[in-house]
């Protein structure tokens, strides 16, 4: 029989608890969601500014439709490329102190799209030059998979450890047998499931040494750090020739959705020309744009990244006084280490009987043995949110009915 793969591999899911479904919300206001009639405070959005129901977004969406309608009708090379798509890019541009920026419909797009059309060298070369990327051991799915179906070596360096990523570096040199290399460094400005930072003028700097270009994916960092919201590179204050490839998405804390890589005006003529996901995929809505746009501006001037760190500081000082173990992080993003996937699912769903919505992280998302509760803190908790979350991990991580 065809395909009998499918069957062993759900029964095999269902067997280790990690078979995985969508939850329907029947409506989501501010850090409320509503599941089957029941109310929840949300501790698991990306939205940490509470900008996808700002009135910046909503009336960029309105008024973007009002201007061109529900959708782009072609993708950007044929005629989806409208002068909203244009502002948000330069936009993005100046605001990132980058040549130019390019649009994509999701951040998983981006990555694939970077990672094939980097590393898809011409026949000719194929004697005289070889790619390599390097990637943190916890990048995200998508810059792995890209780099899994790209013509290149995928090798992973552990997680923020510039020892073992010069050791890699230097194994590779030495492979090189004559042959020009071009080597790509990823890192995640915050990881996405620890909240934690990587140390980016160290890799910068080891880039800069070993003639690799540094790319780092700020998904969770972009629109919340930095002076002005712009990110991790702005933070550290990192340039395009430090970090010749930006990828950051919209579809966290901006609020809205897709995605951008910024970077030289030759690297984006580039990827306009042979990144796959950018050329044959329907240009984002304008009104998307529009919204986007609206989303970026707002952030520049407001208080919502002050609120949001507010927020951080006051979880894990409840926290810490409750003697519950967190993270280093500093970041919207506060993992619980677990342990075991059975006691992470039954606590997230103990604390779902208290109207408090965690979600369960578990292995192969997280490595085995760190499967783990996944709270993120948004500007649009009040503090009494962040009180009965704290209440409420207290009890249930005490009570033996969920294997304390
Ligand atoms: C969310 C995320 C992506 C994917 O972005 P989408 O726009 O949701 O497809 C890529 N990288 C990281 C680190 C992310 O967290």
């Amino acid at each position: 029989m065809a395909f009998e793969f499918i069957q062993a591999a759900l029964a095999e899911r269902r067997k280790d608890n990690l078979f995985r479904q969508v939850t329907t919300l029947d409506s989501a206001l501010g850090a409320l969601i509503e599941v089957d009639g029941q109310y929840y405070l949300n501790f698991s959005s990306n939205d940490y500014l509470g900008m996808r129901q700002s009135t910046a977004v909503m009336q960029g969406w309105i008024d973007g439709i009002g201007q061109f309608g529900g959708g782009s009708g072609a993708s950007p090379l044929v005629t989806g490329h409208t002068l909203a798509h244009q502002a948000l890019q330069e936009h993005l541009a100046h605001s990132l102190n980058r040549d130019a920026v390019l649009l994509f419909n999701s951040g998983f797009a981006a990555n694939q799209g970077l990672c094939q059309a980097l590393f898809q060298s011409p026949i000719s070369q194929k004697n005289t030059h070889e790619g390599h990327i390097v990637a943190d051991k916890l990048m995200h799915a998508s810059l792995l998979d890209g780099a899994m179906s790209s013509d290149t070596t995928l090798r992973r360096f552990s997680h923020n450890d510039s020892a073992h990523l010069q050791r890699l570096l230097a194994k590779i040199h030495a492979g090189a047998e004559g042959k020009t290399q071009d080597i790509l460094l990823a890192t995640e400005g915050v990881f996405s499931m620890d909240g934690d930072e990587a140390p980016l003028q160290e890799l910068a700097a080891i880039s800069a040494q070993h003639n690799a270009w540094l790319m780092v994916d700020d998904a969770h960092g972009f629109g919340v750090l930095g002076e002005t919201g712009m990110g991790a590179l702005e933070q550290h204050g990192l340039n395009q020739q430090h970090v010749p490839v930006l990828m950051a998405t919209f579809g966290k804390a901006i609020g809205t959705a897709g995605a951008f890589i910024a970077g030289s005006q030759e690297l984006i003529d580039y990827l306009t020309n042979f990144a796959k996901h950018y050329i044959y995929s329907t240009a984002m809505p304008p009104a998307q744009a529009v919204a986007t746009l609206a989303s970026l501006q707002a952030i520049q001037q407001s208080d919502q990244r002050a609120l949001l760190q507010d927020n951080i500081s006051y979880f894990r000082q409840l926290a810490n006084a409750e003697g519950i173990v967190l993270t280093p992080s500093m970041t919207a993003i506060q993992p619980i280490i677990i342990g075991s996937p059975e006691r992470t699912v039954c606590i997230s769903q103990g604390l779902r009987k208290m109207g408090l919505w965690v979600s369960a992280i578990r292995t192969p998302t997280v490595p085995k043995g760190t499967d783990r509760l996944r709270i993120t803190l948004s500007a649009a908790h009040h503090k009494k949110d962040i009180q009965a979350l704290v209440d409420g991990l207290t009890l249930v991580m005490g009570d033996d009915a969920y294997g304390a």
